[in-house]
């Protein structure tokens, strides 16, 4: 038996839980971010015979769940959660730039990786206790259809997604709003913070804790950030393979789980160079590496809104990895991107390369566009896509002139009827609507 792996609270080292604890408790007692308390050191060489992400996933992640247990159950956590490929494809001849794609899950972004393994991970843990289980989830746009889509159907689980009425985008609320069953949308008549206070505010209700479990599907939860890293480290060795060289990312980056997750993987050992934050307008990280001075400040709207956040909440994990400024400008460069840029780059994305990029992607393309020249040639350079351009039609077709073909995953999706509820953005109306039984939902 090896011995058990700990993870930290990013404000006292002190603390030391296991993988299940970490994930059933989101946040540590003390208001921390869970973090790895030391690092495997793993080589190519531990990943012989490791092609997919599902293979990739077990020598990745045995170390961190050891002594954990959800230890037997990876292999069957890895294959249930990644039942669907990341394809890197390439842009140039030369092997210097790929693509990821990272949207051919169910919602067709790349939460539905760290979404379906926590998903995976609450069916096991809760186990044979007939208490339901109550997810709650507020959300401005992406997470929620992918939380609500890894739990939708799940035995004794029930999810209920808080999004703003009328401040998401149509296909967003599509997305929020056609599960069902044992997921609830709630359209809360106020803002996303409102959502978030109310999501809070649960936590700390004692009616509604004796009624049964309650938990988050929160981005910031370990179970959401850890496995992504798989697809970090099955990128680097596939590069590794074909041209024994390191590869180096460039990340569309917001509240920085995605990056931390890169991070995460090139401190277990991975073979992964230069990493590169990709920000919209919301330019708090850029500021801060370029000035010493960590300034948070509200977000603003951009085209790339899944990124639109002026205090990113894993900044604080960024720090507690690299706690020196030398150190962290060392580790990660990041640079921010204006609206106008984004779609300029969109277009050029095009017309170089054929790809439809949605907003997201597109940051990362123009990102690596302004490395020097040099850079870019001696690199083996991955821009990471987030998101299916689908989701974002409005704004990517009239820029490219054409439609955007629709994956299947999101047409069927799509074509589910919407059903939602709407509140008052207080406690009391949050109580209602959970303890209102099925056949109350409106059209
Ligand atoms: C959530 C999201 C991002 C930002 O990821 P972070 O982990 O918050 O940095 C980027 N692109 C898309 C499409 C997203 O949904």
């Amino acid at each position: 038996m090896s011995e058990a792996f700990a993870f930290t609270s990013s404000r006292d080292a002190s603390v030391r839980v296991g993988f299940s604890a970490a994930l059933l408790q989101g946040l540590a007692p003390d208001g921390g971010l869970y973090v790895p308390a030391g690092w495997p050191q793993l080589s190519p060489g531990d990943f012989t015979d490791a092609a997919t992400i599902a293979e990739v996933a077990q020598p990745l992640l045995a170390p961190f769940l050891a002594g954990d247990r959800l230890a037997g159950e990876l292999a069957a956590l890895a294959h249930e959660a990644f039942a669907f490929p990341a394809p890197l494809v390439p842009l140039q001849a030369d092997g210097h730039l790929s693509v990821l794609e990272l949207f051919h899950g169910p919602t067709a972004a790349f939460k539905d990786f760290g979404a379906r393994f926590l998903a995976a991970c609450f069916t096991r843990l809760r186990g044979a206790d007939p208490r339901t289980l109550t997810i709650l989830v507020a959300t401005s746009g992406d997470t929620g259809g992918a939380v609500a889509a890894a739990f939708h159907l799940r035995p004794g689980i029930e999810v209920a997604v808080l999004f703003p009425r009328g401040l998401v985008s149509p296909t967003q609320e599509r997305q929020l709003t056609c599960w069902g069953d044992n997921v609830r949308s709630l359209a809360v008549r106020g803002t996303f913070d409102d959502c978030q206070r109310l999501v809070k505010e649960a936590f700390l209700d004692p009616e509604l804790r004796a009624r049964g479990a309650l938990s988050s599907a929160n981005s910031i939860n370990l179970g959401r950030l850890l496995p992504q890293a798989v697809y970090y480290a099955a990128t680097s060795l596939a590069v590794w393979r074909a041209h024994g060289e390191p590869a180096s990312f460039v990340i569309p980056s917001g509240n920085l789980g995605n990056s931390l997750a890169c991070l995460w993987a090139r401190q277990a050992g991975l073979p992964i160079g230069a990493v590169l934050l990709a920000h919209n307008a919301n330019r708090a990280v850029p500021d801060y590496l370029a000035s010493g001075e960590w300034r948070p400040r509200p977000s603003l709207a951009t085209l790339a809104s899944a990124m639109d956040v002026g205090n990113p909440s894993n900044m604080e994990r960024l720090r507690s990895l690299y706690p020196g400024l030398e150190q962290l400008r060392a580790a990660v460069s990041a640079v921010s991107i204006g609206d106008g840029e984004i779609r300029e780059r969109i277009r050029a994305g095009y017309r170089t390369y054929g790809q439809i990029w949605c907003p997201h992607t597109a940051t990362a393309a123009e990102a690596w566009e302004r490395l020097p020249a040099a850079q870019r040639a001696r690199g083996r350079w991955v821009l990471v896509s987030t998101a299916h351009p689908a989701k974002f039609r409005e704004i990517v077709e009239p820029l490219i002139g054409r439609s955007v073909p629709v994956p299947e995953s999101l047409a069927r999706l799509f074509a589910r009827p919407s059903r939602c509820v709407e509140i008052d953005p207080t406690l009391a109306a949050l109580r209602a609507a959970l303890e209102a039984q099925g056949g109350s939902w409106t059209s």
